[in-house]
């Protein structure tokens, strides 16, 4: 049954809230501004308390289930982010005022610039980006800068692995480059030898996901940046899946030029929903001066001691905002979606070095434990091997031959588990991408596991069961290619009053 709309509940001289008085005097308005009926619904507080908490309800959430959804690492978003986020003194700011008197926020983010340089091994960073993929944008076009720069505008080819996101090719046609694909070879790894046929003078770079959408660290990781930085390409790292590598790992270290973080997936800011991301994006020091800007920085010379009656004293710095030289511009209005900032600079201060450390580390030890438990029931191609944070599974069941990745999925979700992602990477057929993350509990895990387990036994002794799910969801299955392409999102009712 569909829910009503909030104008269906309406009924005429029912009231939510009760204004009031004016304590200023009414102000004339032009007439042509003033209407003399607004069809707004008629609805009692406790009409529109259930009507919204039901629907909230409807879909399912990280604060409801488990959420496996490979790649995009749907961790718990812990509320203390939150609260920082609305904090007074955050929210009450205004983009446009005088840096004098936000030397807090500046702080924040010079900090946050720092922690991710720190964190990546790079040295400089850039908190424009909004999203991932305007990250990835961000760093090809810091990439193309660099050539130009240095005279070289021969270079017009990116090198992508195919098991990359899709979003990898589609931020380097945005840029004006070539798409190259580059195979992975049987473990899982870049094809070094089909990588080495495609290295020449043409080439911009390589963007690498590491680990890559298989789950898996590339066993040849420092001879292929070493391929791509000899032929004279740079190497871009997609650090979506940085939740792996949490003070373990470096990119910067291994070679990698420019990275982007995704603060929506790493460091637990809020994921979905359409609302906002962010998308950092670190260099190496010889790409520090492309970077987008307004970066946050100390005013040089402002924390000098000073003598004052012979005494030394270190003043507090003062944080400005500067534009890199040569610096490819803005990515985007203002500096950043502040809000996501406040809450991964949260998420970082409250963990601390060792606390992101074991971030990854559980998160390693959940995504393991769930391909062996599974692995002798769902196919893993790479199952020989140890994963990362998440493992590609097939829904290929031997014995149900009908059943498919998408109707196990479904079913899981009677089981109330949000589906893994689905038929992705392209490289695997009938793929189930599985990232438990580290905030869940092994009762959790086993529950998942035993959902799957149940699963598979449907799948042979009941296929039409697994093949009609979901049955308890308010929707059974919908058209999803449409529902993102022609994405309805205003209610155009006309009003019932
Ligand atoms: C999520 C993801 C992206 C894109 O990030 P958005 O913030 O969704 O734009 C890119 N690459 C990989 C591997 C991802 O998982």
């Amino acid at each position: 049954m569909l829910e009503p709309l909030i104008y269906e509940l309406s009924s005429p001289g029912r009231q939510g809230a009760i204004l009031p008085e004016s304590d200023v005097p009414p102000s004339p308005l032009p007439a042509e501004l003033l209407r003399q009926s607004l069809p707004l619904p008629e609805v009692s507080q406790v009409d529109v308390t259930r009507h919204f908490t039901r629907l909230s309800q409807l879909n399912m959430s990280v604060d409801t289930t488990l959420y496996p959804l490979g790649s995009c690492t749907m961790k718990y978003n812990p509320r203390v982010n939150e609260d920082m986020a609305r904090l007074p003194g955050f929210t009450m700011l205004h983009p446009l005022q005088d840096p004098v008197t936000t030397q807090g926020a500046l702080y924040l983010m010079y900090q946050l610039q720092s922690f991710l340089a720190e964190i990546g091994g790079f040295s400089a960073v850039s908190l424009q980006p909004a999203a991932g993929a305007q990250g990835e944008l961000t760093g090809i076009l810091i990439i193309r800068a660099y050539h130009h720069d240095r005279g070289d505008r021969r270079r017009v080819k990116m090198l992508i692995p195919d098991s990359a996101h899709g979003t990898n090719p589609a931020s380097s046609a945005m840029a004006g480059l070539q798409v190259v694909e580059i195979r992975s070879d049987v473990r899982g790894n870049i094809d070094v030898n089909d990588l080495k046929a495609h290295l020449d003078n043409t080439v911009c770079g390589l963007m690498i996901t590491n680990p890559n959408t298989l789950g898996m660290f590339d066993e040849h990781l420092e001879e292929v940046v070493c391929q791509v930085h000899e032929a004279g390409g740079l190497v871009y790292g997609d650090g979506a899946n940085m939740n792996a590598l949490l003070g373990i790992a470096k990119p910067g270290e291994i070679g990698f030029d420019v990275m982007h973080y995704n603060l929506h997936k790493t460091f637990s800011t809020p994921h979905g929903g359409g609302g906002p991301g962010a998308g950092p994006v670190a260099v190496t020091r010889r790409l520090e001066d492309f970077l987008p800007g307004p970066i946050v920085r100390i005013q040089p010379g402002s924390d000098k001691p000073v003598q004052t009656d012979g005494v030394e004293e270190t003043p507090e710095p003062y944080y400005e905002w500067y534009m890199p030289r040569k610096s490819i511009g803005r990515m985007r209005a203002f500096w950043g979606n502040f809000g996501m900032l406040v809450r991964a600079y949260t998420y970082i201060r409250v963990h601390g070095e060792q606390g992101l450390r074991n971030v990854s580390q559980n998160a390693v030890l959940n995504a393991n434990y769930i391909q062996a438990r599974i692995k002798h029931v769902y196919p893993v191609p790479q199952g020989e091997r140890f994963c990362m944070h998440e493992f590609v599974a097939q829904g290929k069941l031997p014995g149900a031959p009908e059943v498919r990745a998408l109707d196990i999925s479904k079913r899981l979700m009677d089981y109330h588990f949000h589906p893994p992602t689905n038929y992705f990477p392209l490289i695997v057929p009938e793929a189930l991408m599985i990232e438990p993350t580290e905030t869940e509990s092994m009762q959790t895990l086993d529950q998942f596991v035993d959902a799957l387990l149940a699963i598979a036994e449907e799948a042979k002794r009941q296929p039409e069961l697994v093949k009609g799910a979901p049955h308890n969801a308010p929707l059974s299955r919908l058209d999803e290619v449409r529902a993102a392409r022609e994405l309805v999102l205003c209610c155009r009712l006309e009003p019932v009053i």
